[in-house]
């Protein structure tokens, strides 16, 4: 090759100079982070395969915690700085904090993700018969496109509480040995009103009934001897009537496990990547990150998929309240805390899929592998209901990942009115901080698989553990 052809044109140096780079992250990150990636993602599978409702991340984080020297917070201590806390909240919710060196004077660091992700709850009154067939209603948890949901190998998690206050934890269906359950779809032999009518209409709420059960419970000329036969099995099992239902939160989610995905194995296939592919990477960078200047919390919530609401989820109290205690042990005030304080809310995007191009923006969609993406707001129509974040803080996010070398891209949630959706930000900043989605790109978000890149949760546990040590 000539001299010539090895220089860069005047122009294609200006645009490596002024142009945002549009090369898959793949090219722009060394081997040895790819193999990191690759590595770091092998216990995020075991993660998600280990936790796939809220109570089992929060136990899974609690375990990781303590052996990694947490302990559970106790106001009325004093901590120094390097101690690491943690606050279970009811079991479905957890902060997890290292004391920093200014402890809260200068506001704390937050990094939040959810951990419960959209799923078929079973109803308060579940079981019925019809037709020798024993079923359980469900009721939806989060926005679903039902249609997806039939014909999907179901497991059932949970806890029963019984009325003397004790209670059952209930995991059916992970096993190979184990039963699975599922909800049936028409044949589209005889589906042929059903496939001329609209998505919403052929696949309604109360078409998302679970078979669990066909045989009687024998041969005495009984009604609903199938579901009888359930309700023994369970009895036995698990020493619950029916009327138990009522006081349970039991979850029919897929039951197959987190797989590598292409023949690259550069992605994974799983249930609940959203939000556990950001809830992951904030539980490890909380546990990696050693000394802090500022104080550091992660937040794992609950409740986001149905709008925050509830005592588990961000539009409760418990981060401020827990904010306040640690505040008051530093003589300071939550609201001066507040005000000083930065957030990573952790969570994710709709990666670009070129099968539905036309329900993205090209330029402002975050891709497969082009590493963490940066959310300034989410939101619907003209921009309502969601925090968008300011210029400055924008700015300060981009130095912080850029001097540490993070790979990151922005995105923005579809085309404009196209659709829309919200994170927690919105909670945190009416809190006054300041605050910025930042997560991984997902490929069929809120489906039962979800597809995302082992190099882009890896950059997203870079992005919270660099964010927690600047
Ligand atoms: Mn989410
Ligand atoms: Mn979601």
């Amino acid at each position: 090759m000539s001299e010539e052809k090895n220089k860069k044109s005047e122009a294609a140096l200006l645009k490596e100079k002024l142009f945002r780079s549009r090369k898959s992250g793949c090219v722009r990150v060394s081997a040895e982070e790819i193999r990191m990636a690759d590595d770091y993602c092998e216990e995020y599978k075991n993660f998600l395969n280990k936790a796939k409702n809220e109570r089992e991340a929060v136990a899974y984080a609690i375990d990781a915690a303590k052996k990694a020297g947490f302990t559970e917070y106790d106001r009325k201590k004093t901590y120094a700085a390097g101690d690491r806390v943690y606050v279970n909240n009811r079991g479905k919710a957890l902060m997890l904090a290292v004391i920093g060196k200014k402890g809260t004077h200068d506001g704390v660091r937050l990094g939040i993700a959810h951990i419960d992700s959209p799923r078929l709850d079973l109803k308060p009154n579940p079981v019925y018969e019809s037709n020798d067939l024993a079923m359980f209603k469900t009721h939806y948890y989060g926005g679903i496109k039902k249609y997806q949901w039939p014909t999907v190998p179901l497991a059932l998690h949970g806890v029963i509480a019984l009325r003397d206050g004790s209670t059952v934890d209930v995991t059916v269906g992970e096993e190979e040995s184990e039963p699975c359950f599922c909800v049936t779809d028409l044949l589209p032999h005889l589906a042929v009103e059903q496939m001329s009518q609209v998505m919403t209409k052929a696949f309604n709420g109360e078409h998302l009934n679970v078979l669990v059960g066909s045989r009687p419970f024998n041969t005495d000329e009984e009604s609903e001897s199938v579901k009888l036969n359930v309700l023994n099995i369970l009895f036995e099992k698990y020493g619950i009537t029916e009327d138990d239902f009522l006081s349970a939160d039991l979850n029919m989610v897929p039951a197959f496990k987190a797989r590598d995905l292409g023949f690259d194995r550069s992605m994974i296939g799983a249930y609940g990547h959203d939000d556990r592919v950001c809830a992951y990477p904030a539980l490890t960078a909380v546990i990696d990150a050693k000394d802090p200047e500022q104080t550091i919390i992660t937040v794992l919530t609950d409740r986001e998929e149905i709008g925050s609401d509830g005592n588990t989820g961000m539009k409760s109290t418990y981060l401020a309240d827990f904010i306040a205690d640690l505040a008051a042990s530093d003589g300071e005030q939550l609201r001066h805390v507040m005000a000083k304080s930065t957030c990573l809310s952790a969570d994710v995007n709709a990666a670009f899929d070129p099968t539905y191009a036309s329900a993205f923006e090209a330029n402002n969609s975050s891709y497969i592998n082009g590493g963490a993406v940066i959310t300034k707001y989410t939101g619907s129509g003209g921009k309502y209901s969601t925090s968008d974040a300011s210029a400055e803080y924008m700015a300060y996010i981009r130095r912080v990942l850029d001097e540490k070398k993070v790979l990151w891209q922005t995105g923005e949630l579809g085309k404009v009115d196209g659709g829309g959706g919200g994170t927690i930000a919105k909670f945190v900043a009416n809190l006054n901080a300041d605050v910025v989605d930042l997560g991984v790109p997902v490929l069929s978000m809120h489906a039962p698989m979800e597809v995302v890149s082992k190099l882009d949760v890896y950059m997203t546990y870079r992005a919270l553990y660099e964010f927690y040590l600047y």
